[in-house]
């Protein structure tokens, strides 16, 4: 992920801001961004090479990368762990880019598996709709 994929996210995004408010946002933000190396250009004063979700929630959208994090059985989250961010990458890893698990040695494979690496969204089921017949 690099600034160039705003476009892309962007798209992507959830039309809903992320954050009701900016205590929320900025809390969220000095416990997850504040240490993660996408957004270590704009700390060092590069907005510009900032991370790209930042700038989306900053445009009132949620990122598909922002998956919700624990809740309790009223549905209250800390601010610090509203989100879990799938791109969040510490910026003490000594090699922050994610790699996939490779295939054991030996194991065969019945496709390739690129098309299937990448995010995977968890989405509620849709309720059934009312007046539609089964096959
Ligand atoms: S990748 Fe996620 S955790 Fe990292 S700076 Fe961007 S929004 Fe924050």
């Amino acid at each position: 992920m690099s600034p160039d994929d705003y476009d892309r996210l962007y798209a992507e995004a959830r039309e809903r801001p992320a954050f009701s408010n900016g205590t929320e946002g900025y809390g969220w933000m000095a416990a997850n961004c504040d240490r993660c190396i996408h957004d270590k250009s704009a700390r060092q004063g590069n907005d510009a090479q900032g991370c790209p979700l930042v700038l989306i929630t900053l445009m009132g959208r949620t990122p598909a990368q922002f998956l919700d994090g624990p809740r309790d059985e009223e549905g209250r989250y800390g601010i610090a762990d509203q989100y879990v961010c799938t791109e969040f990458r510490s910026e003490d890893d000594p090699d922050p880019e994610p790699r996939p698990i490779p295939t054991p040695p030996g194991q065969g494979e019945l496709w390739p598996r690129e098309p299937f690496e990448g995010r995977r969204m968890l989405t509620p089921l849709e309720p059934a709709a009312e007046g539609v017949t089964p096959c």
